[in-house]
């Protein structure tokens, strides 16, 4: 049971519930092993974890149109992999911060961190959404167009790497701001030697899934996701490039400033 009014559709959107409302289909298709301690250890509770919905009941500052979109992805059985919804918004406030104009996103699924990224780079701004799955990114564009931010993101259907070179090619190194990595592990060291590259000094890498429901602790020989994770996070670490911090909000955050 749901102990706050509207703590329920702050919650269902959030990557904690989808993980426990997935891990279900997760285990079905034999990829992941999710138990209930990696669900409490990453994701900071479930459900009924009456500290998150304190924290969400008390922060969160939703954008109607991104609380819509929320909604709207929970129905996909995919919907862990949605960004956490106070995670979003920290992110959001990080860009407001720094005075974010130029951002990219890579690994869209429904576009609600790219639309809230939208929302919070300058009027002039806008953001390169990396995604090679349009059946997902569709499902964002209406609610991008009715927050009236459509035109503030640049959606690129095609492997981010390629969109990366492409904005390198374009002479567009040392000009972002803000890059977010969501996408496959495997790649993650890749987006982030190519996202400093394309990064301004002072500006913000945030990398999600760090913690990887707890399985960094110790990757599994045959894991190749969680050794990548646990070996960008020990690279990052030790970079002398970048100021940096790992925070335990959703499945595990880094933030690494560009020096
Ligand atoms: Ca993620």
């Amino acid at each position: 049971m749901f102990q706050h009014n509207v703590s329920k559709e702050a919650l269902v959107g959030t990557a904690t519930l989808g993980v426990v409302f997935a891990a279900g289909y997760l285990i079905a298709k034999r990829r992941y092993t999710f138990d209930t301690m990696d669900i409490f250890k990453s994701h900071s509770g479930g459900k009924d974890h009456p500290v998150l919905q304190y924290v969400l009941n008390h922060s969160m500052r939703e954008h109607p149109v991104l609380k819509k979109l929320r909604l709207k992805t929970f129905e996909d059985p995919l919907n862990f992999i949605m960004v956490a919804c106070e995670q979003a918004q920290f992110m959001a406030n990080l860009a407001r911060l720094i005075k974010a104009k130029k951002a990219i996103e890579i690994g869209v699924y429904t576009g609600y961190n790219a639309l809230s990224l939208a929302l919070a780079v300058q009027d002039d701004g806008h953001v390169v959404a990396c995604d090679v799955k349009e059946e997902y990114t569709n499902v964002g564009k209406p609610f991008w167009k009715e927050a009236g931010v459509d035109h503030k993101i640049d959606l690129r259907i095609q492997p981010a790497l390629k969109t990366l070179d492409d904005l390198l090619a374009a002479g567009e190194a040392e000009t972002f701001d803000f890059v977010f990595i969501d996408a496959d592990k495997q790649n993650y060291d890749n987006y982030y030697e190519k996202s400093l590259q394309l990064m301004r000094k002072g500006g913000i890498i945030a990398i999600d899934n760090v913690l990887w429901s707890g399985k960094v602790v110790n990757p599994a020989e045959d894991d190749l996701d969680t050794q990548a994770i646990d070996k960008l996070n020990k690279k990052i670490h030790r970079d002398v490039r970048v100021n940096m911090s790992m925070l335990t909000v959703g499945d595990g955050l880094t933030l690494a400033f560009k020096l």
